[in-house]
């Protein structure tokens, strides 16, 4: 396995879209490496979400995690979730608003308000179609990796950047 280098914002990759993999490619030796190279990227730097063009891919795969995390130790577990053509079906009115950070913009925090509930349509790794019911933070990820795939980034979603901190900062006077 190998720990992929992750692309910051100001490569033109973050601001891409990606393209949908094929249903096909996805049990190919390449892909599954890919992924798992994905999965071993997002562990090591703590992440609980990685989108492929974080990773200078512009496919249209995520994977989400969150097990014991020293960046979010308050936040509940997620299991390994590996999402590929994502898309979003339906989402609840009601919208939350919590913090959020990103391995392409390192060392920031900034409060983003997205929809408490989604259910999203994806392919798993083995290539089968998934439906899933998520809300809170798991939701919330979701929704933060799917827009890195249509290349956008969480401060894209802020309505006030007032809160936009470094971590530092953040761990200092946020609460
Ligand atoms: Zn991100």
């Amino acid at each position: 396995m190998s720990i992929l280098k992750v692309a910051r914002l100001g490569h033109p990759i973050i601001r891409s879209k990606s393209e949908s993999v094929n249903a096909d490619e996805i049990p190919s030796a390449a892909c599954q490496q890919f992924i798992q190279d994905m999965i071993h990227t997002m562990h090591e730097y703590d992440g609980v979400g990685l989108a492929a063009p974080q990773v200078h891919i512009a496919k249209q795969i995520a994977v989400i995690e969150v097990q014991q995390n020293p960046r979010y130790p308050e936040m509940p577990h997620v299991p390994l979730t590996v999402l590929i053509n994502p898309k979003i079906i339906s989402h609840s009115k009601k919208i939350e608003e919590a913090w959020e950070g990103c391995l392409s913009i390192p060392d920031m925090r900034g409060i983003v308000p997205r929809y408490e509930e989604v259910v999203c349509e994806a392919y798993d790794l083995e290539g089968k179609k998934i439906k899933i019911e998520a809300k809170g933070f798991f939701a919330r990820i979701i929704q933060h990796e799917l827009d890195h795939l249509i290349g956008h980034v969480y401060v894209d979603q802020m309505t006030d950047l007032k809160s936009l901190s470094y971590l530092e900062e953040f761990a200092r006077f946020a609460h």
